[in-house]
């Protein structure tokens, strides 16, 4: 039986992994979550894991209390997370959110595993790191952001040197039909509501934002090795098609399906086989239309900041992602504007980069995490400005 670990178990991709785990025979080894005891702990003794870890030490008595007489372990902290990246499973699913996911990936990496990646901040802050790490390991990256499963998807037989081109789809979010000028006004929640996805709260702000789409143009760029002018991201409102993939013969293969995160997770979960999944079917008579755009530059200044920092390397994508995560942070916590995120970020950005503090020929762990924590101070420090 096919041994996994789900990190990140307790958020809407881990949810969706176990949905699909609970539905095939597997064995689960470890599963992870945050705050969410009483969730992490229905799991793990309904698919009879072998441990169940909270990121959180003060939440250890809680979760022995509710693992009690089930036979599975109980622990927790970064160092217990570590411990169950390193306990032998052949398929590990990385969905922490945030930078937080970077190093139990790495860990698991290590043992040759097959890691399905919904983590897209580990390959925005660290993508020569994570896919040497993989490499040297004998171990196997699938990616599960549903664009780049799709782009996966399409060049299954094919051969990298016959792209011409990456087309990847963005909704546009949930105030893609705002007025420019209000925007500024767009509140947490009201940046928080998706017109297609059901997701956690950060990305679907950061779809609003198009944060999203631009750390997926940087994925793609340390995923799949196109460069950064060869890829692109279209304003598709529908997202029925994930993405496009244009060759030199003249063909773009697309790939559509329902908007349902089940798609990519199972499909990494069966990799290298298609195997049946609950996911609905497109009845394309009734879908008719499937629009696509260029999106406005002005609206989603992300977007440029994303190709400015494919084209700097280095560890601009540390900065970024990390800045990025600040500037949500702020302005979830009412610190800062809707539109103030992109220009923080692009401050940060400015100012390490005088420094000199994105020059790297080779990443290492050390220097990503150390440059993480200078970018969330640099933006802290940045925005009592911007707000004084
Ligand atoms: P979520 O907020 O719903 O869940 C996050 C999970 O990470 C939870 O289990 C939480 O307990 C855990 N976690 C949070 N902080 C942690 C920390 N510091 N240490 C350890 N664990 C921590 O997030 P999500 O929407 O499921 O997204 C997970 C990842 O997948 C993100 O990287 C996101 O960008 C990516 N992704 C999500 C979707 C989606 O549809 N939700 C689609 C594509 C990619
Ligand atoms: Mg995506």
């Amino acid at each position: 039986m096919k041994k996994v670990s789900v990190f990140g178990a307790t958020g809407s991709i881990g949810q969706s992994t176990l949905d699909l785990i609970g539905r095939g025979s597997f064995d689960v080894v470890a599963l992870t979550g945050g705050a969410n005891i009483v969730q992490l702990a229905a799991d793990a003794r309904r698919l009879h894991a072998d441990v169940a870890v909270t990121a959180f030490p003060d939440k250890l008595d809680e979760l022995r209390a509710a693992l009690a007489g089930s036979g599975v372990e109980a622990a927790a902290g970064q160092a217990a997370l570590e411990d169950a990246a390193d306990r032998p499973a052949d398929w590990v699913m990385s969905a922490i959110v945030g930078s937080a996911g970077l190093v139990p990936g790495l860990r698991a990496l290590r043992h040759g595993t097959t890691l399905a990646l919904a983590n897209k901040e580990s390959l925005v802050c660290a993508g020569p790191l994570l896919m040497a790490e993989a490499r040297a390991h004998g171990a196997t990256i699938l990616p599960v952001d549903s664009e780049h499963s799709a782009v996966f998807q399409a060049l299954v037989g094919e051969e990298m040197g016959a792209v011409e081109g990456i087309t990847i789809t963005a909704s546009g979010g949930g105030l893609r039909d705002w007025p420019l000028e209000r925007l500024r006004d767009a509140t947490p929640e009201q940046a928080g509501t998706h017109p297609n996805w059901d997701m956690g709260q950060r990305i679907t702000i950061d779809s609003a934002s198009m944060f999203n789409k631009a750390m997926e143009l940087i994925e793609t760029h340390e995923f799949f090795g196109t460069a950064p002018e060869r890829i692109q991201a279209v304003i598709h409102p529908q997202s029925l098609v994930h993405a496009l993939v244009q060759f030199r013969d003249g063909a773009l293969m697309a790939h559509l399906g329902a908007a349902d995160m089940r798609h990519a997770i199972g499909y990494a979960l069966n990799w290298p086989e298609r195997l049946d999944l609950p996911v609905s079917r497109l009845d394309l008579a009734e879908v008719a239309t499937l629009e696509f755009r260029k999106p406005d530059l002005e609206r989603y200044p992300a977007l440029s900041l994303a190709h400015a920092v494919m084209g700097r390397g280095g560890l601009a994508g540390a900065v970024f992602n990390a800045a990025k995560e600040a500037a949500l942070d702020l302005f979830m916590a009412r610190m800062i504007r809707f539109t103030d995120m992109a220009p923080l970020v692009e401050t940060v950005l400015d100012r390490l980069e005088a420094q000199g503090r994105l020059e790297a020929d080779t990443i290492t762990l050390d220097m990503v995490l150390e440059t993480d924590g200078l970018a969330r101070v640099t933006a802290r420090e940045a925005a009592t400005r911007m707000t004084a």
